[in-house]
Protein backbone atom coordinates (compact mmCIF):
# COMPACT_ATOMS: atom_id res chain seq x y z
CA UNK A 1 0.00 0.00 0.00
CA UNK A 2 1.59 3.48 -0.75
CA UNK A 3 1.69 6.60 1.95
CA UNK A 4 2.01 9.44 0.68
CA UNK A 5 1.00 13.26 1.84
CA UNK A 6 0.15 15.99 -0.31
CA UNK A 7 -0.63 19.32 0.11
CA UNK A 8 -3.92 19.17 -2.24
CA UNK A 9 -5.86 16.13 -2.82
CA UNK A 10 -8.62 15.87 -5.35
CA UNK A 11 -11.13 13.14 -5.65
CA UNK A 12 -12.75 12.70 -8.76
CA UNK A 13 -11.65 13.71 -12.83
CA UNK A 14 -15.05 15.22 -14.21
CA UNK A 15 -15.00 19.43 -15.24
CA UNK A 16 -15.25 20.36 -11.42
CA UNK A 17 -11.88 18.07 -10.46
CA UNK A 18 -9.84 18.58 -13.69
CA UNK A 19 -10.45 22.69 -13.36
CA UNK A 20 -9.35 21.99 -9.61
CA UNK A 21 -6.47 20.33 -10.29
CA UNK A 22 -5.41 23.36 -13.43
CA UNK A 23 -5.99 26.45 -10.62
CA UNK A 24 -4.92 24.23 -7.84
CA UNK A 25 -1.00 23.12 -10.08
CA UNK A 26 -0.68 26.68 -11.32
CA UNK A 27 -1.05 28.04 -7.41
CA UNK A 28 1.90 25.80 -7.13
CA UNK A 29 -0.25 23.20 -4.80
CA UNK A 30 1.12 20.36 -6.57
CA UNK A 31 -2.03 18.54 -6.60
CA UNK A 32 -2.69 14.90 -6.80
CA UNK A 33 -5.93 13.28 -8.21
CA UNK A 34 -8.12 10.25 -7.63
CA UNK A 35 -9.68 10.00 -11.25
CA UNK A 36 -12.37 7.76 -10.07
CA UNK A 37 -14.47 4.65 -11.37
CA UNK A 38 -15.15 6.97 -14.42
CA UNK A 39 -12.26 9.54 -15.36
CA UNK A 40 -13.55 11.85 -17.12
CA UNK A 41 -17.00 11.82 -15.67
CA UNK A 42 -20.50 11.62 -17.04
CA UNK A 43 -19.51 13.82 -20.10
CA UNK A 44 -17.71 10.82 -21.45
CA UNK A 45 -21.22 9.05 -21.25
CA UNK A 46 -22.28 12.04 -23.48
CA UNK A 47 -21.72 12.84 -27.49
CA UNK A 48 -22.21 16.40 -28.47
CA UNK A 49 -21.79 19.39 -26.12
CA UNK A 50 -23.43 22.57 -27.45
CA UNK A 51 -23.66 25.05 -24.30
CA UNK A 52 -19.91 24.66 -23.28
CA UNK A 53 -18.93 28.29 -23.97
CA UNK A 54 -15.78 28.38 -26.35
CA UNK A 55 -17.37 25.73 -28.83
CA UNK A 56 -19.56 27.66 -31.08
CA UNK A 57 -19.77 24.13 -33.18
CA UNK A 58 -19.93 22.16 -29.99
CA UNK A 59 -17.78 19.53 -29.00
CA UNK A 60 -17.67 15.94 -28.17
CA UNK A 61 -17.99 15.26 -24.56
CA UNK A 62 -15.17 12.81 -24.19
CA UNK A 63 -12.95 14.73 -26.27
CA UNK A 64 -13.50 17.74 -24.14
CA UNK A 65 -12.57 15.85 -21.30
CA UNK A 66 -9.48 14.68 -22.59
CA UNK A 67 -8.78 18.46 -23.22
CA UNK A 68 -9.43 19.39 -19.64
CA UNK A 69 -7.07 16.88 -18.14
CA UNK A 70 -4.03 17.46 -21.10
CA UNK A 71 -4.78 21.02 -19.37
CA UNK A 72 -4.22 19.40 -16.01
CA UNK A 73 -1.38 17.65 -16.71
CA UNK A 74 0.38 20.48 -18.55
CA UNK A 75 0.92 22.33 -14.81
CA UNK A 76 2.06 18.77 -13.61
CA UNK A 77 -1.38 17.54 -11.98
CA UNK A 78 -0.76 13.77 -10.49
CA UNK A 79 -3.40 11.88 -12.11
CA UNK A 80 -3.74 8.63 -10.87
CA UNK A 81 -6.05 5.93 -12.05
CA UNK A 82 -8.50 4.51 -8.39
CA UNK A 83 -11.62 5.19 -6.75
CA UNK A 84 -11.61 6.45 -2.92
CA UNK A 85 -12.99 3.86 -0.11
CA UNK A 86 -12.52 5.04 3.06
CA UNK A 87 -12.23 9.24 4.36
CA UNK A 88 -11.19 10.41 7.46
CA UNK A 89 -11.70 14.16 7.03
CA UNK A 90 -11.46 15.20 10.54
CA UNK A 91 -7.87 13.49 11.25
CA UNK A 92 -4.96 16.01 10.83
CA UNK A 93 -3.68 15.82 8.43
CA UNK A 94 -6.90 14.38 6.64
CA UNK A 95 -7.04 10.78 5.48
CA UNK A 96 -7.99 9.20 2.09
CA UNK A 97 -7.64 5.47 1.11
CA UNK A 98 -8.20 4.69 -2.44
CA UNK A 99 -8.83 0.77 -2.22
CA UNK A 100 -5.94 -1.56 -1.28
CA UNK A 101 -3.81 0.96 -3.33
CA UNK A 102 -3.15 3.76 -1.32
CA UNK A 103 -3.39 5.72 1.79
CA UNK A 104 -2.86 9.41 1.30
CA UNK A 105 -2.89 12.14 3.95
CA UNK A 106 -3.36 15.69 2.67
CA UNK A 107 -3.59 19.30 3.96
CA UNK A 108 -6.50 19.86 1.83
CA UNK A 109 -9.17 17.66 -0.36
CA UNK A 110 -11.34 18.83 -3.14
CA UNK A 111 -14.43 16.72 -3.30
CA UNK A 112 -15.72 16.17 -7.19
CA UNK A 113 -16.28 13.10 -7.15
CA UNK A 114 -19.99 13.80 -9.44
CA UNK A 115 -23.05 11.82 -9.55
CA UNK A 116 -24.21 8.20 -11.07
CA UNK A 117 -26.96 7.41 -12.97
CA UNK A 118 -30.30 6.05 -10.84
CA UNK A 119 -32.20 3.08 -11.86
CA UNK A 120 -36.05 2.01 -11.56
CA UNK A 121 -35.07 -0.54 -8.64
CA UNK A 122 -36.93 -3.45 -10.82
CA UNK A 123 -35.86 -6.73 -10.21
CA UNK A 124 -35.72 -7.40 -13.89
CA UNK A 125 -33.88 -4.15 -14.63
CA UNK A 126 -30.94 -5.23 -12.63
CA UNK A 127 -31.03 -8.85 -13.63
CA UNK A 128 -31.09 -7.68 -17.45
CA UNK A 129 -28.07 -5.23 -17.13
CA UNK A 130 -25.80 -7.65 -19.01
CA UNK A 131 -28.51 -8.53 -21.33
CA UNK A 132 -29.96 -5.46 -22.90
CA UNK A 133 -30.35 -3.12 -19.63
CA UNK A 134 -28.66 0.05 -19.83
CA UNK A 135 -28.32 3.68 -18.41
CA UNK A 136 -25.67 5.01 -21.31
CA UNK A 137 -26.71 5.03 -25.10
CA UNK A 138 -23.45 5.76 -26.34
CA UNK A 139 -21.43 2.95 -24.59
CA UNK A 140 -24.13 0.30 -25.12
CA UNK A 141 -26.49 1.90 -28.72
CA UNK A 142 -24.11 0.35 -31.03
CA UNK A 143 -25.36 -3.13 -30.22
CA UNK A 144 -29.09 -1.98 -31.16
CA UNK A 145 -28.70 -0.90 -34.55
CA UNK A 146 -31.69 -1.44 -36.61
CA UNK A 147 -33.58 -2.66 -33.32
CA UNK A 148 -36.45 -1.46 -30.77
CA UNK A 149 -35.25 0.22 -28.17
CA UNK A 150 -37.04 1.52 -24.77
CA UNK A 151 -35.85 4.77 -23.15
CA UNK A 152 -37.38 5.75 -19.73
CA UNK A 153 -37.10 9.35 -18.47
CA UNK A 154 -38.50 12.81 -19.33
CA UNK A 155 -35.53 15.29 -18.97
CA UNK A 156 -32.54 16.51 -21.14
CA UNK A 157 -30.45 13.40 -20.30
CA UNK A 158 -33.53 11.30 -21.58
CA UNK A 159 -34.17 13.48 -24.70
CA UNK A 160 -30.28 12.77 -25.53
CA UNK A 161 -30.46 9.27 -25.48
CA UNK A 162 -33.57 8.53 -26.87
CA UNK A 163 -32.41 11.14 -29.90
CA UNK A 164 -29.09 9.45 -30.22
CA UNK A 165 -30.62 5.97 -30.24
CA UNK A 166 -32.95 7.08 -33.09
CA UNK A 167 -30.15 8.09 -35.23
CA UNK A 168 -28.90 3.97 -34.64
CA UNK A 169 -32.21 2.35 -34.21
CA UNK A 170 -35.18 1.22 -36.17
CA UNK A 171 -37.27 2.75 -33.36
CA UNK A 172 -37.67 4.25 -29.66
CA UNK A 173 -40.17 4.49 -27.26
CA UNK A 174 -39.97 6.71 -24.86
CA UNK A 175 -41.61 6.70 -21.49
CA UNK A 176 -42.44 9.31 -19.25
CA UNK A 177 -44.29 8.81 -16.26
CA UNK A 178 -45.98 12.18 -16.28
CA UNK A 179 -47.84 14.10 -19.03
CA UNK A 180 -45.20 16.18 -19.70
CA UNK A 181 -41.66 16.72 -20.25
CA UNK A 182 -39.50 17.89 -17.57
CA UNK A 183 -36.26 18.53 -20.51
CA UNK A 184 -35.49 22.22 -21.86
CA UNK A 185 -38.16 22.99 -24.40
CA UNK A 186 -35.68 22.49 -27.48
CA UNK A 187 -34.41 18.92 -26.52
CA UNK A 188 -38.26 18.06 -25.96
CA UNK A 189 -39.48 19.30 -29.32
CA UNK A 190 -36.48 17.63 -30.76
CA UNK A 191 -37.20 14.69 -29.44
CA UNK A 192 -40.66 14.88 -30.61
CA UNK A 193 -39.77 16.04 -34.10
CA UNK A 194 -37.68 12.60 -34.59
CA UNK A 195 -39.63 10.72 -36.89
CA UNK A 196 -39.11 6.75 -35.32
CA UNK A 197 -39.15 8.51 -31.71
CA UNK A 198 -42.74 7.58 -30.31
CA UNK A 199 -43.22 8.67 -26.51
CA UNK A 200 -45.99 7.12 -24.21
CA UNK A 201 -46.98 10.31 -21.53
CA UNK A 202 -47.91 8.80 -18.74
CA UNK A 203 -46.57 5.54 -18.77
CA UNK A 204 -44.63 3.54 -15.95
CA UNK A 205 -42.43 0.32 -16.22
CA UNK A 206 -44.26 -2.59 -14.87
CA UNK A 207 -41.26 -4.95 -15.83
CA UNK A 208 -38.09 -5.70 -18.23
CA UNK A 209 -39.26 -8.75 -19.70
CA UNK A 210 -36.79 -11.71 -20.93
CA UNK A 211 -34.76 -14.61 -19.15
CA UNK A 212 -31.47 -13.62 -20.63
CA UNK A 213 -31.62 -10.67 -22.76
CA UNK A 214 -34.14 -7.91 -22.96
CA UNK A 215 -37.17 -8.83 -25.21
CA UNK A 216 -39.86 -6.01 -24.03
CA UNK A 217 -41.24 -4.23 -21.61
CA UNK A 218 -44.67 -4.39 -19.91
CA UNK A 219 -45.61 -1.15 -19.04
CA UNK A 220 -48.75 0.83 -17.28
CA UNK A 221 -50.95 3.69 -17.84
CA UNK A 222 -51.02 4.96 -14.81
CA UNK A 223 -53.89 7.29 -15.42
CA UNK A 224 -56.10 4.42 -17.08
CA UNK A 225 -54.14 1.13 -15.45
CA UNK A 226 -54.48 -0.52 -18.66
CA UNK A 227 -50.96 -2.54 -19.13
CA UNK A 228 -49.41 -3.17 -22.36
CA UNK A 229 -45.93 -4.64 -23.84
CA UNK A 230 -43.68 -3.02 -26.09
CA UNK A 231 -41.14 -5.61 -28.00
CA UNK A 232 -37.53 -4.33 -27.21
CA UNK A 233 -34.06 -5.53 -27.24
CA UNK A 234 -32.51 -2.68 -25.44
CA UNK A 235 -34.18 -1.13 -22.31
CA UNK A 236 -32.26 2.95 -21.41
CA UNK A 237 -32.95 4.37 -17.95
CA UNK A 238 -32.03 8.08 -17.92
CA UNK A 239 -34.19 8.98 -14.72
CA UNK A 240 -31.07 11.31 -13.34
CA UNK A 241 -28.26 10.84 -10.93
CA UNK A 242 -27.50 10.13 -7.23
CA UNK A 243 -24.41 12.00 -5.77
CA UNK A 244 -21.17 9.88 -5.16
CA UNK A 245 -20.65 10.72 -1.46
CA UNK A 246 -21.79 8.07 0.61
CA UNK A 247 -17.96 7.35 2.04
CA UNK A 248 -18.37 10.86 3.17
CA UNK A 249 -21.40 10.15 5.51
CA UNK A 250 -21.07 11.16 9.10
CA UNK A 251 -18.33 13.53 8.61
CA UNK A 252 -19.99 16.51 5.85
CA UNK A 253 -23.23 17.77 6.14
CA UNK A 254 -25.08 16.75 3.22
CA UNK A 255 -28.80 16.76 2.23
CA UNK A 256 -31.10 13.94 2.48
CA UNK A 257 -30.71 13.05 -0.57
CA UNK A 258 -26.61 13.19 -0.55
CA UNK A 259 -25.77 16.44 -1.86
CA UNK A 260 -22.81 18.30 0.22
CA UNK A 261 -23.55 21.01 1.76
CA UNK A 262 -21.38 24.02 0.77
CA UNK A 263 -21.26 27.65 2.60
CA UNK A 264 -22.97 30.25 0.72
CA UNK A 265 -20.74 31.68 -2.17
CA UNK A 266 -18.08 29.16 -1.38
CA UNK A 267 -17.42 25.61 -1.23
CA UNK A 268 -16.34 25.32 2.17
CA UNK A 269 -18.12 22.05 3.59
CA UNK A 270 -18.43 21.76 7.47
CA UNK A 271 -14.80 20.38 7.94
CA UNK A 272 -11.72 23.26 7.25
CA UNK A 273 -9.83 22.30 4.59
CA UNK A 274 -12.50 20.52 3.01
CA UNK A 275 -13.59 21.58 0.00
CA UNK A 276 -16.92 20.34 -2.55
CA UNK A 277 -17.08 20.99 -6.12
CA UNK A 278 -19.30 19.76 -9.04
CA UNK A 279 -22.17 18.05 -9.28
CA UNK A 280 -21.54 16.26 -6.06
CA UNK A 281 -22.84 19.74 -4.29
CA UNK A 282 -24.69 20.87 -6.92
CA UNK A 283 -28.38 19.38 -7.23
CA UNK A 284 -30.00 22.32 -9.16
CA UNK A 285 -27.69 23.59 -11.55
CA UNK A 286 -25.54 20.24 -12.44
CA UNK A 287 -23.36 21.90 -15.46
CA UNK A 288 -20.30 21.26 -16.97
CA UNK A 289 -19.49 24.56 -16.88
CA UNK A 290 -20.90 26.06 -13.51
CA UNK A 291 -18.57 22.58 -12.16
CA UNK A 292 -16.07 23.75 -13.71
CA UNK A 293 -16.76 27.04 -12.19
CA UNK A 294 -16.93 25.45 -8.66
CA UNK A 295 -13.96 24.02 -9.59
CA UNK A 296 -12.13 27.15 -9.75
CA UNK A 297 -13.78 28.19 -6.48
CA UNK A 298 -12.51 25.13 -4.71
CA UNK A 299 -8.73 25.61 -5.56
CA UNK A 300 -8.89 29.27 -4.82
CA UNK A 301 -10.69 28.03 -1.27
CA UNK A 302 -8.09 25.23 -0.71
CA UNK A 303 -5.09 27.93 -1.44
CA UNK A 304 -6.41 30.28 0.64
CA UNK A 305 -6.80 27.27 3.57
CA UNK A 306 -3.04 26.46 2.86
CA UNK A 307 -1.88 30.12 3.45
CA UNK A 308 -3.60 30.92 6.46
CA UNK A 309 -2.59 27.15 8.17
CA UNK A 310 1.24 29.02 6.86
CA UNK A 311 1.79 25.75 4.94
CA UNK A 312 4.01 26.56 2.14
P1 LIG B 1 -33.41 15.19 -14.46
O1 LIG B 1 -33.37 15.07 -12.99
O2 LIG B 1 -33.50 16.53 -15.10
O3 LIG B 1 -34.61 14.33 -15.04
C1 LIG B 1 -34.87 13.04 -14.59
C2 LIG B 1 -36.12 12.54 -15.30
O4 LIG B 1 -36.31 11.18 -14.94
C3 LIG B 1 -37.37 13.30 -14.90
O5 LIG B 1 -38.12 13.58 -16.03
C4 LIG B 1 -38.08 12.33 -13.98
O6 LIG B 1 -39.47 12.35 -14.10
C5 LIG B 1 -37.64 10.99 -14.52
N1 LIG B 1 -37.71 9.96 -13.49
C6 LIG B 1 -37.12 9.96 -12.26
N2 LIG B 1 -37.40 8.82 -11.61
C7 LIG B 1 -38.19 8.09 -12.42
C8 LIG B 1 -38.80 6.83 -12.32
N3 LIG B 1 -38.65 6.07 -11.24
N4 LIG B 1 -39.54 6.42 -13.36
C9 LIG B 1 -39.69 7.15 -14.45
N5 LIG B 1 -39.14 8.36 -14.64
C10 LIG B 1 -38.39 8.82 -13.63
O7 LIG B 1 -32.11 14.39 -14.93
P2 LIG B 1 -31.29 14.44 -16.28
O8 LIG B 1 -30.25 13.42 -16.08
O9 LIG B 1 -32.15 14.32 -17.44
O10 LIG B 1 -30.61 15.88 -16.30
C11 LIG B 1 -29.80 16.32 -15.21
C12 LIG B 1 -29.26 17.72 -15.51
O11 LIG B 1 -28.32 17.68 -16.61
C13 LIG B 1 -30.35 18.69 -15.93
O12 LIG B 1 -30.07 19.94 -15.38
C14 LIG B 1 -30.22 18.73 -17.43
O13 LIG B 1 -30.66 19.96 -17.97
C15 LIG B 1 -28.72 18.54 -17.64
N6 LIG B 1 -28.43 17.92 -18.94
C16 LIG B 1 -28.16 18.73 -20.01
C17 LIG B 1 -27.88 18.19 -21.24
C18 LIG B 1 -27.58 19.11 -22.36
O14 LIG B 1 -27.87 20.29 -22.26
N7 LIG B 1 -27.01 18.64 -23.46
C19 LIG B 1 -27.88 16.74 -21.46
C20 LIG B 1 -28.22 15.98 -20.29
C21 LIG B 1 -28.49 16.57 -19.10
P3 LIG B 1 -40.38 13.54 -13.51
O15 LIG B 1 -40.23 14.67 -14.49
O16 LIG B 1 -41.69 12.90 -13.51
O17 LIG B 1 -39.85 13.86 -12.15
Amino acid sequence: MIKEHVKCLIIGSGPAGYTAAIYAARADMKPMMYAGLQPGGQLTETTDVENFPGYPDGVNGPEMMLQFKAQAERFGTDIRDGLATEAYLNEVPKRVVIEDKAEITADTVIISTGASAKWLGLESEERLKSGGVSACAVCDGFFYRGQDVVVVGAGDSACEEAMYLAKLCKSVTMLVRKDYFRASKIMAQRTLDTENITVMFNTETVEVLGDQVVEGVKVKNNQTGEESTIEATGFFVAIGHKPNTDIFKGQLEMNEVGYLNVQSGSTKTNIPGVYAAGDCADDIYRQAVTAAGTGCMAALDAERYLADQGIH
